[in-house]
């Protein structure tokens, strides 16, 4: 981190600290959050832990999770509960997003905030509101930077098992299990590190992987079967779900999880999309291979981005509109999904 003097010396008395993260939080989101918060807890620090939205049921064995505000407009005492931490908050870290929008409701509270803001990020093109930043577009994930950023104050006997396991969890999802083009030296090194601290790499994947209710099994089975549709001559792969199918499949967060890595693992496909309505949007899923880039494609025309082959977006079309968007889009692009490499 640049300017580590002076943010260490930021942390060197007691402070009123918020940890938020992106909306609908992943491993990563939620790991890093959990570990930074469980390190500056050690450190003398009162920590509190906002997430925007809820999250996936396979991170709550997450250490610390049962402490986490998880803001949501229909819970109006949980709402004040985050409204109150954030205005009196000294120091607000932001983990895993670097783009205010991200958080939904709670980027206008976050902007106006006191708190002097702290950006740990990964992801392309961030926005500049943080006075401290820990960024770097080459990590694989945010739990690695907020690794470093421990190691870098000096304060790697700190990391206990608890801290290592949420770490771990994060490096372990955002390389997809080691297995994407991030997946570099470092994060093995890193991984290996947070072993040595007490991360469980296999009970790790077990809760995180291999724990799914009987109905998200049903929902990946269908999907699969009746939703997933190839466009060879684009080499183009995709998936819509209604608001109807995700009822009927008694859909909760996070299900949807992981569904657009199988469009993408369909030969010759170099880009996958996955779409699914949401309460008052379409939220869209992007992967893609090599050089394609869908941090662009997503940025461009769906108010999204990302990295360069997993992306986001979103879309306040109907679900049939926001596809035949997508679709009168291909043509566009034909010549960079089907360039020969
Ligand atoms: P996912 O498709 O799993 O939601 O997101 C893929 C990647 O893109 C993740 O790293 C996620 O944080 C990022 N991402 C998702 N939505 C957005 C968005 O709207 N804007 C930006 N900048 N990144 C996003
Ligand atoms: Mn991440």
């Amino acid at each position: 981190m640049e300017k580590l003097a002076e943010f260490s010396s930021l942390l060197a008395t007691p402070k009123n600290v918020v940890v938020t993260t992106h909306f609908k939080p992943d491993a990563d989101a939620l790991g890093s959050s959990l570990g930074l918060a469980g390190y500056l807890k050690k450190k003398g620090h009162t920590v509190t832990v906002i997430t925007p939205s809820d999250y996936p049921d396979f991170l709550s064995w997450m250490p610390g999770h049962t402490e986490v505000l998880a803001f949501s407009p229909e819970k109006p005492l949980v709402a004040e509960q985050v409204h109150l931490q954030i205005a009196k908050a000294d120091i607000i870290f932001c983990l895993d997003f670097s783009s205010l929008s991200r958080i939904y409701d709670l980027t206008e509270p976050v902007k106006n905030a006191m708190a002097i803001k702290v950006m740990v990020d990964h992801h392309l093109e961030p926005e500049n509101f943080a006075s401290f930043s820990q960024w770097d577009v080459t990590a694989a994930s945010t739990a690695q930077l907020v690794y470093r950023l421990i190691c870098e104050l000096g304060d790697k006997n700190i990391i206990d098992s608890n801290i290592a396991s949420c770490l771990y969890a994060g490096l372990m999802t955002d390389t997809g299990g080691f297995r994407h083009n991030n997946t570099r030296r470092e994060e093995f090194l890193i991984a290996a590190e947070l072993v040595a601290l007490g991360a469980n790499p296999s009970k790790i994947s077990k809760l995180v992987y291999e724990t799914n209710s009987i109905e998200r099994l049903r929902l990946m089975g269908f999907v699969l079967k009746e939703k997933l549709v190839v466009l060879p001559e684009y080499n183009t792969a995709y998936i819509t779900i209604t608001d109807e199918e995700l009822k009927h499949y008694g859909s909760q967060t996070g299900d949807t999880e992981g569904l657009v890595n199988y469009a993408l693992s369909v030969k010759h496909v170099r880009m996958a999309t996955l779409m699914y309505k949401r309460k008052n949007d379409v939220k869209l899923s992007f992967r893609s291979l090599d050089e394609f880039s869908v941090n662009e494609f997503a940025r461009a025309h769906f108010e999204g981005g990302g990295h360069k082959n997993a992306a986001g977006g979103q879309s306040t079309l109907s679900l049939e509109q926001t596809l035949e968007k997508f679709l009168a889009l291909l043509p566009h692009y034909k010549e960079q999904l089907t360039r020969t490499i």
